[in-house]
């Protein structure tokens, strides 16, 4: 990063991307002083070799620049302190995409640069669409919400292509992000505490495609469908997709088929049958995006069709980790609210012997009440068991098994002696891990754990 040289620069925040931001900073020569509030931080900082001072004390004026860690709040529910600060002192407030984004413009032709943000899907389109350019032999780098930071990704030299996905606390902090293709799936209330209104979440979002040479809007709710709308009449380059809708124009799913549509008339680009990591309309809208994504940095039909036969799907997110007989093991634990949890239970239409639970959310189980009739059982863990209860009432039969090992055990014993076709044992909790578990991605992993280890049970993957 060398749009800083000579000059300098103030940082906060000092997890593993913040290091690598100073150190990117500092090889492209520029002056950097860090900071966190958290000593341990500051301390490592110290001993790789980063200058270290408390910010409070600093002469702000002299800084050219604020390079924030996307984790600390810029406006809501009020500025941190160093945000203050460095307003006060009218220093930019920037963060490492930012960075990313100078440096790649700097260098013509820019590199080929995919962005994605939008409430649900951003991981699995983003690993989705560099796996497609990697199978095709593009040379491609993945990072930014998943995976490494963007700062310790190679250098953008011409063809090098970036997938990039974005949260929208990454976005607030990259005034001039311009991607080739910027996508935006979707938007439904989340992260409000951060960011205070839906309108404010969504103008933050709706940057990201408006500095994109293209940009790829899923139309399928009303926010993006405005965005898409406003872009238009705005002169910008728009390509509408749609996981349900048949367009005149952009592209949509019909069913298994990824069809695209110019003036009302339809050709099929692709196509999703047999496909396990890419089950559910949910993974359509992801597909789609992707699709027309690799379009438009020039890959052809066939290189996209063979690496979207060959995603091998995300940890977590619908992860069919093992089989006995006619039973499916499938890992969800991604799924921490009732509306992450509805793709999993409506993409199964076999009898689901439905595990959930932990540290509930507001509104509880309630907005799944439409899928109730696919659940052959539920087994109930953590502190939500009570109340998922309640809610099941006389609908669903279950038990409170309390543990996540107990209700593996209880479930794959119920779905095995099960007569007639496919069940599958779902972990989808609905529910945040923390009152069981460090993470969600534990939580995985001794799902899977408990999986594997019941006898017959073949692993799949992972
Ligand atoms: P993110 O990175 O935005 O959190 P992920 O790709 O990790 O999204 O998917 C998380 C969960 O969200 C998945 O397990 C699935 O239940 C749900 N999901 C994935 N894609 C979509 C989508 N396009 N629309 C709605 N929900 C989705």
């Amino acid at each position: 990063a060398a749009s800083f040289s000579g000059k300098r620069v103030s940082l906060f925040g000092l997890g593993g991307s913040g290091i690598a931001t100073a150190h990117a900073l500092i090889a492209g020569g520029a002056e950097v002083l860090a900071w966190d509030d958290n000593p341990d931080s500051v301390a490592k900082a110290a001993a790789a070799g980063i200058a270290t001072g408390d910010l409070r004390a600093a002469d702000w004026p002299r800084f050219a620049a604020f390079v924030l860690s996307p984790g600390v709040p810029l406006t809501h529910p009020k500025p941190h302190w160093t945000v203050e600060l460095a307003r006060g002192a009218g220093v930019e407030v920037i963060g490492d995409i930012e960075l990313f984004c100078r440096e790649r413009n700097g260098r013509a032709p820019a590199a080929p640069f995919i962005a994605i943000t939008g409430t649900n899907g951003k991981s699995t389109t983003t690993a989705l669409t560099a796996h497609i350019l990697k199978s095709a032999g593009r040379d491609t780098q993945m990072g930014g919400n998943i995976g490494r930071a963007i700062m310790t990704l190679d250098p953008p030299v011409p063809q090098r292509h970036y997938v990039v996905e974005c949260s929208s606390y990454q976005i607030d902090l990259a005034p001039s992000i311009n991607p080739t293709a910027g996508i935006l799936l979707n938007l439904t209330p989340d992260h409000l505490d951060r960011h205070g209104t839906m309108a404010h979440y969504a103008s933050i979002k709706e940057r990201l495609v408006a500095g994109s040479d293209t940009a790829i809007i899923g139309v399928d709710d009303s926010w993006c469908a405005q965005i898409a709308d406003r872009l238009e009449r705005a002169g910008r380059p728009v390509v509408r997709i749609s996981k349900r809708l048949p367009l005149t124009d952009g592209y949509f799913a019909d069913g298994t088929n990824l069809m695209e549509a110019v003036h009302g008339r339809y050709s099929r680009v692709a196509f999703l049958e047999g496909i396990g990591s890419l089950r559910g309309q949910h993974n359509a809208q992801n597909a789609l995006a992707a699709v027309v994504a690799c379009l438009k940095v020039g890959l052809e039909l066939g290189e996209i069709q063979a690496g979207l036969e060959s995603f091998p799907g995300l940890a977590h997110r619908m992860e069919q980790v093992g089989r006995k007989d006619h039973v499916l093991f499938v890992n969800d634990s991604k799924a921490t609210n009732a509306d992450a949890a509805a793709p999993a239970l409506s993409s199964f239409a076999n009898r689901i012997y439905w595990i959930a639970g932990g540290l509930p959310k507001e509104g509880g189980i309630e907005p799944l009440r439409g899928f109730f009739p696919r659940i052959a059982k539920a087994y109930l863990i953590g502190e939500a068991a009570p109340a998922f209860a309640a809610t099941l009432g006389e609908a669903v039969p279950y038990e409170i098994s309390g543990t996540l090992a107990a209700a593996v055990e209880h479930a794959a014993h119920d779905a095995a002696n099960e007569a007639g076709g496919e069940a599958v044992v779902l972990l989808s909790p609905a529910c945040a891990s923390f009152d069981q578990f460090k993470n969600f991605e534990v939580r995985g992993e001794a799902f899977r754990q408990a999986a594997t280890a019941i006898d017959g049970v073949k692993s799949i993957g992972g």
